[in-house]
């Protein structure tokens, strides 16, 4: 069986195959994450030697072959190459954190439309993001993946004893399991790192709504750094596993 596709695509990947060829790992929309092969990319007279690269975003053309059962990459119409990822190490880190987090999940076969959508959003906005707003992005990215994966946890009530945590309660502010878990001050110890509540009202406060205006919403820095930890936590329970991007 052979295929033909046309659809958005995202690069998170590139390896070197033999001399002339480049290995690529892109989100497609529709399709998830896709292993074409891109022949010939590293070859000088190739137009895929400029726009087969990582984090480029744009319309692929892709054909599969069911005898070898691969995918290649014909062309690769680059819409969105991203530059302001380059030219900055936190986003440049920031932008492999996302990848690294996309390619471990195999691009959610769930709703892998949205996943695209939100992802090249994010890239977009990371791309011309200010050091003011880049770490809210970064934020509202994990938030939003973990809500598409069906894995959002709920920031509103104790994961252990299901009460409702409070907003400025007298007994202190919500922590979390190394496993990532919440709990209210009841249920928790105090050596767990706290989520103050800031943090938690920014997030039910994203929800629902699009990246762009997501991170138009103010959050101390402090508490943008707690919930960052929380989610990168819950992610790396998730995958078993800890991000090496982020574990440097
Ligand atoms: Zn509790």
């Amino acid at each position: 069986m052979t295929r033909n596709l046309k659809s958005p695509a995202l690069v998170l990947k590139v390896n070197p195959v033999g001399e002339n060829h480049r290995g690529l790992s892109m989100l497609v929309r529709g399709e998830g994450l896709l292993r074409p092969l891109a022949y010939g990319a590293q070859g000088k007279r190739s137009t895929l030697r400029a726009s087969a690269l990582p984090y480029n975003r744009g319309i692929a053309d892709l054909h599969f072959d069911g005898a070898k059962n691969s995918w290649r990459l014909v062309s690769f119409d680059v819409q969105d190459s991203h530059e302001g990822l380059r030219e900055d190490l936190d986003r440049f880190y920031t932008a492999a954190t996302w990848a690294e987090i996309l390619l471990k999940t195999h691009g959610a076969g769930g709703d892998s439309a949205a996943l695209f959508d939100m992802a090249s959003s994010a890239f977009s906005l990371l791309s011309v993001s200010t050091s003011g707003n880049f770490k809210r992005l970064h934020l509202g990215f994990l938030w939003k993946f973990l809500e598409i994966e069906g894995v959002q946890p709920d920031p509103e009530h104790c994961g252990q004893c299901g009460r409702a945590l409070q907003i400025g309660g007298a007994e202190g502010p919500a922590r979390f399991l190394p496993n990532g878990l919440l709990v209210g001050p009841e249920c928790s110890e105090s050596r767990w790192p706290v989520l103050p509540d800031g943090g938690r009202r920014w997030l039910r406060a994203i929800s629902g709504k699009p990246l762009d205006s997501a991170v138009k919403i103010g959050l101390a820095p402090a508490a943008v750094n707690a919930a960052e930890n929380w989610l990168l936590t819950i992610i790396q329970t998730l995958l078993e596993r800890p991000l090496r991007s982020v574990n440097k």
